[in-house]
């Protein structure tokens, strides 16, 4: 990092500064301009002690050379992780494609919605079993009953279960019945719950929180991998801007912006991150576009009735649709969807 002293500093502050850095262990640097003084300082920094450096007098500000993110970055693993979930790949060359309903509602739901992904080519099924509602009052999920409806789903059609987690109590519980636990937008920064799931060694899809920056999230994915569990992929779900014509802005930045910060796979969610379904299928396209290693889309056999997010859950055959042409486009770009299960 590189400490930038405050215009006019006196030669004692900026002693006083380098004492304290050599104190910290950091090699220290001193560049004397005609404008300003700057200190470069090369060690390993706790986050407290550049606080403490930052509020000596003299000193204007830090200018950090690294990321904090150390294990989900790039600048230590320049090469692109992949995740395995049983015979799947996440990243690399394949598109992963995760399909189902918002939330588990009963046996003949969840049979139907999985033979039906399934049937277009989907990688594995999502649905929720525990549900973070904004009201308390809305549907909550069938918590076991529903982790049991998804194993169900999973030994008739082969597809590995995505679902999520909401607290650290249930992970063993979850993982459990899961292939991947899903950490959700809500849940981004519950720390106990980040390092609960980190002392697994189940993959973990975590998305981003409705007002995180890239860097909170990758700090979110690092508390993950620095308990032990690397298997993270990334969704990029949407994030709350002034716009109210869709739920959520999906920002498709991210999908470049991640990949050249991170290893970590991304995948994308056009159904929360538009909220509505005609707009999935086009932000679906784009998503793939941008080089997102997969998708995660809602899909419903009667969203007129779904207990949640029916507005933005497509029809079995909508989604056989996003699936022929998201094909296609990964195609243009030298990638395959994967293969479907037996
Ligand atoms: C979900 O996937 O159903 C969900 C609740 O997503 P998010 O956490 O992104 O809102
Ligand atoms: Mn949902």
């Amino acid at each position: 990092m590189i400490v930038v002293m405050r215009k006019g500093t006196t030669p004692e502050e900026v002693q006083r500064v380098m004492d304290r850095l050599r104190e910290y262990g950091f090699a220290v640097h001193l560049s004397e301009g005609v404008e300003r003084t700057v200190i470069g300082a090369i060690g390993d920094k706790k986050p407290e002690r550049v606080q403490q450096i930052e509020a000596m007098d003299g000193v204007d500000k830090i200018v950090h050379i690294l990321h904090p993110f150390k294990l989900a970055g790039r600048e230590f693993k320049p090469e692109p992780s992949t995740v395995p979930v049983g015979s799947v790949t996440v990243g690399g060359q394949t598109l992963t494609v995760i399909a189902g309903p918002c939330a588990v509602e009963s046996e003949e739901q969840i049979l139907t919605v999985a033979k039906a992904v399934r049937d277009a080519g989907a990688t594995m099924l999502r649905g929720g079993a525990f549900k973070p509602r904004t009201s308390p009052y809305s549907f909550q999920g069938l918590a076991e009953e529903g982790l049991k409806l998804l194993a169900l789903a999973r030994e008739r059609t082969g597809l590995p279960v995505v679902t999520e987690v909401m607290q650290p109590g249930d992970v063993d519980l979850v993982s459990g019945y899961a292939d991947v636990l899903q950490i959700g937008a809500r849940n981004m920064q519950n720390f106990p719950l980040l390092r609960e799931v980190g002392r697994t060694r189940k993959p973990v899809l975590l998305k981003r929180g409705l007002a995180a920056t890239i860097e909170e999230w990758l700090m979110a994915a690092e508390y993950v991998i620095s308990a032990g569990n690397p298997n993270v992929i990334l969704c990029e779900r949407g994030i709350r801007t002034f716009e109210t014509a869709t739920r959520n802005t999906l920002d498709l930045n991210a999908v470049p912006v991640v990949k050249q910060l991170s290893h970590l796979p991304i995948i994308v969610d056009p159904s929360h991150g538009t909220g509505k379904w005609s707009y999935v299928i086009p932000m679906a396209r784009a998503a793939v576009a941008a080089g997102a290693d997969g998708l995660i889309v809602e899909v419903h056999p009667n969203p007129e009735e779904a207990a949640s997010d029916g507005a933005q859950s497509l029809k079995p055959e909508k989604f056989r649709e996003l699936m022929r042409e998201v094909g296609a486009i990964a195609a243009v770009l030298g990638r395959q969807l994967a293969p479907a299960v037996a």
